[in-house]
């Protein structure tokens, strides 16, 4: 099967790996869970065909047969607009039957347990599953009873990673290589999961990351002011004593969502405090460096996190990470779901002819 872009796809072997001897014993892969055990090689692949994927998404006609016959089943257990809709678009671009499963419509309101939907829906013979669920670790205990590939679209507070993968690919096409970049992530570190695949891609992308937010929405552990240890997992992420901080001379601000249906306890003292202290407006993004993007993952709360006039001004790039969505999403179904194993990620049977 060739690759339906004319970007050079799938390259299992990962010839802008950093490190051969990691690509050339990677066992094959058949989901995506979270980017922290995805290589350089392996993302760049990702963004790589990604770039082909947004030429289809342009086209007048947006339709390629590529996983003709194979069936994508979105199963959302908290609310989405853009990703499951991106998710939804992106399957059918690639000619895939795409089914929407949301919890409040499904026999999970019946009280059917987790494993008995996934082996109801298992038993029609799909081929991927794209989760958003409430609880960190739910798409992983998925994977563990279904042959389908699962796609992680968002698990609690823990990760989501085609977000972060479409948020590197923003980056890349706006300002290149990421290598030595200062990127500014301002918000709810603690319950985001955004935060928590975003510091982990731009770090393995060789930026430099800086988060600036209250002292009660950061690990009990972890001090404003310090650089972390390699020990944390987010070695060299520095947290900053305050936004300004964080966001003076910065490539890239990313303002976070305040995760209130996460939040169990008073962290804030309120989101009027919050908008004043750590809010992104214009004057914060004058301290950036010139040109410097402004990201945010959504849904905004505009006049929380950021304020209305940035969030559509000139260096927003928030609807270009919308758009990026659809073609990002696309790469990562077309290499997890195109038929043979050859497609997957990192897979050992490669036919790319770079394999080790
Ligand atoms: N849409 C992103 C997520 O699902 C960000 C957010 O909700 O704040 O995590």
């Amino acid at each position: 099967m060739t690759n339906p872009t004319t970007a050079a796809g799938n390259n299992p072997a990962g010839e802008s790996s950093n490190d051969a001897s990691e690509e050339m014993f990677v066992a094959p892969r058949q989901h995506l869970l979270d980017l922290d055990d995805l290589s350089v090689g392996e993302i760049n692949d990702l963004l790589d065909s990604a770039e082909g994927m947004l030429e289809i998404t342009g086209r007048d006609i947006r339709k390629t047969p590529a996983l003709r016959g194979k069936t994508i089943i979105t199963l959302f257990f908290e609310n989405s607009t853009r990703t499951r809709v991106s998710f939804e678009q992106a399957g059918k671009i690639l000619g895939a039957d795409v089914i929407n499963v949301t919890a409040s419509t499904s026999s999970v309101s019946k009280g059917e347990s987790l494993l008995n939907t996934v082996k109801t829906l298992q038993a029609m013979k799909i081929d991927a599953l794209v989760v958003r669920h409430p609880h960190s670790g739910a798409p992983y205990f998925i994977s563990n009873h279904t042959d389908a590939s699962v796609v992680n679209a968002g698990d609690g507070m823990h990760a989501h990673p085609t977000q972060s993968l479409l948020d590197l690919f923003t980056v890349r096409n706006n300002i290149g290589d990421m290598a030595g970049k200062k990127i500014a992530i301002v918000g709810d570190v603690l319950y985001s999961r955004v935060a928590r695949s975003d510091i982990l891609a731009f770090q393995k992308m060789g930026a430099e990351v800086t988060i600036s937010c209250p002292n009660t929405l950061i690990p009990d552990e972890w001090t404003l002011g310090s650089t972390l240890g390699d020990e944390t997992g987010f070695g060299g992420l520095k947290l900053a004593r305050n936004v300004e901080e964080a966001v003076d001379s910065a490539d890239v601000v990313m303002a976070l969502r305040i995760q209130q249906e996460r939040q169990d306890a008073g962290h804030l003292p309120s989101l009027r405090e919050y908008s004043d202290r750590w809010g992104i407006n214009a004057k914060r993004m004058a301290l950036a460096n010139d040109g410097a993007l402004l990201m945010h993952p959504g849904p905004m709360n505009e006049g929380v996190e950021i304020s209305s006039e940035v969030a559509h001004g000139a260096q927003s790039v928030v609807e270009e990470q919308v758009r990026n969505a659809v073609a990002v999403r696309m790469a990562v179904l077309y290499t997890l779901c195109a038929p043979g194993k050859s497609s997957r990620i990192g897979g050992s049977e490669s036919n790319s002819g770079n394999e080790a």
